[in-house]
């Protein structure tokens, strides 16, 4: 058995606040360069510019790519064979803590979702606990700005309905949305499970590097049917118009029940964000 400190795991959660917070993933700053050689459009390919020249100064100079600085949601992978020494909810809550402090990142997160004053800590983060074979620990850090959050979906299909009903359910909550998710976006698809399971896969969908297909040919080949038809609504990059909408379509799948089709939709805006690292 592998005995590792739950002082590894606080400052590895602080270290990965701070990197995800000021350091666009590189899968993203990619798709976003590949997608302005694409543009015709002299706004989108500006706008397109501005979101880039953004994600280089935030790195360059150590500030955060958006000031939405998110929810964080921490992915926790622990392999059976390791024994975390400490407690496990604190060490990540306390590694949360000491990133927004230093880093002076701002405060998003109420405590009562009613009465709603602000923690002032940032704190708590969603944490999801999975147990996998081996001795390592995989630690995913998703810092979650809520102007994509809000704009997620689910639907619970009939079994019987066709695609082309899930791809437009998708489409339509794009065109309501229009530039309020600061596109281009980043769609996370879960289809399958029970409706939680659903919105669980959704945004961890977004986990998958930008331009990676399912390893299923027929999921591989509604994520671009969908792509197409989300870039053919022409919002554009930040809503000004172009063939930017979306920047990818990820879909997870889960086996369901027979009578059932949970979908479920995770909008990620341009500045998606997270970091990983397994110890
Ligand atoms: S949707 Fe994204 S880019 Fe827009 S304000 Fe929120 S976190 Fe920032």
């Amino acid at each position: 058995m592998r005995r590792v400190g739950a002082g590894v795991i606080q400052k590895t959660v602080r270290e990965l606040c701070i990197k995800a917070n000021l350091e666009l993933r590189g899968d993203v700053l990619s798709a976003l360069r590949r997608a302005k050689k694409k543009e015709t459009s002299a706004r989108a390919i500006r706008m397109l510019d501005i979101i880039i020249y953004n994600a280089l100064i935030a790195k360059k100079k150590r500030l955060p790519i958006c000031q939405d600085t998110g929810m964080v949601v921490v992915y926790l992978d622990v392999g059976q064979d390791v024994l975390i020494k400490g407690d496990l909810k604190k060490a990540v809550e306390k590694g949360v803590l000491d990133a927004y402090r230093e880093g002076y990142f701002r405060k998003s997160i109420v405590s009562d979702p009613l009465i709603r004053r602000n923690t002032d800590t940032n704190l708590p983060p969603v944490i999801y606990t999975r147990i996998v074979p081996g001795r390592k620990i995989g630690v995913s850090v998703v810092v979650k700005g809520f102007g994509c959050e809000n704009a997620s979906r689910t639907k619970m299909f009939r079994p019987t309905d066709p695609m082309s009903l899930i791809q437009d359910f998708v489409a339509d909550i794009i065109k309501e949305l229009g530039s309020k998710a600061c596109p281009p976006m980043y769609i996370g698809i879960g289809i399958g499970g029970t409706l939680d399971k659903a919105v669980s896969l959704s945004k961890e969908a977004t986990l998958r590097p930008v331009g990676e297909s399912s390893k299923s040919r027929h999921i591989a080949r509604l994520e671009k049917d969908i792509l197409k038809k989300l870039n053919k609504l022409r919002i554009g990059p930040m809503g000004v118009g172009g063939k930017t909408t979306a920047l990818g379509v990820s879909i997870l799948t889960y086996p369901t029940h027979i009578a059932g089709l949970p979908v479920a939709v995770n909008i990620s805006c341009h500045a998606t964000r997270d970091a990983r690292i397994t110890i």
